[in-house]
């Protein structure tokens, strides 16, 4: 079986990780975790996945390749002047989706955007591997919907494209009406 593993960088609960993982570690044949090398959510998983005996397959983005002809945007410059692709993590997850698997299973902490780990969930669905996502809130407690996150929760946005983050609806506060003039009309 082969488990995609996404997850937030601030996820800190590791029984909720093994707990995911055991679930299919009695399912016959070789298991493979693939994750992002990320701290947080996909770290605690690889380690689960290696004293599980699982292969683990890490796809580290490559912060150091330069923009490619697709890119509709331009290449980010650090403080040194040295230039990257802003969209190295998102090429990465759509490597890992592209290799296809089994299961992906995503963990988003609660208050934060997990703008990469929607992005890997967007991806992940689109190769149809099945998601399963769960939250963790500030609490300690685990939620399988985002209803405890914070306003940015549910805006699966692309890290490439600000463009499409959404921010909530808000009614218009109603404007005044000139009703000055239109009495001295009357
Ligand atoms: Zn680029």
């Amino acid at each position: 079986m082969r488990i995609i593993v996404t997850g937030s960088r601030e996820w800190t609960c590791r029984p909720t990780i093994e707990a995911a993982l055991r679930k299919h570690a009695a399912v016959p044949g070789q298991h493979v975790l693939v994750h992002g090398g990320a701290k947080g959510a996909d770290l605690i998983a690889a380690a689960v996945a290696e004293e599980l005996g699982w292969k683990v397959e890490c796809h580290d983005a490559d912060w150091t390749a330069p923009c490619t002809s697709d890119c509709r945007h331009a290449p980010r410059r650090r403080r040194g002047g040295s230039t990257y692709c802003p969209a190295a993590g998102v090429r990465r997850n759509q490597l890992m989706a592209d290799l296809g698997a089994d299961l992906a299973l995503a963990f988003f902490r609660c208050g934060h955007a997990n703008r990469g780990t929607w992005d890997m969930v967007q991806r992940a669905v689109r190769a149809d591997i099945p998601v399963r996502k769960q939250w963790l809130d500030d609490l300690g407690r685990i939620h399988t919907s985002p209803q405890h996150s914070a306003p940015h929760h549910a805006t699966p946005g692309r890290w490439d494209s600000p463009a499409t983050v959404r921010v909530p609806f808000q009614q218009p506060s109603p404007v005044a009406q000139p009703t000055v003039g239109l009495a001295r009309l009357s």
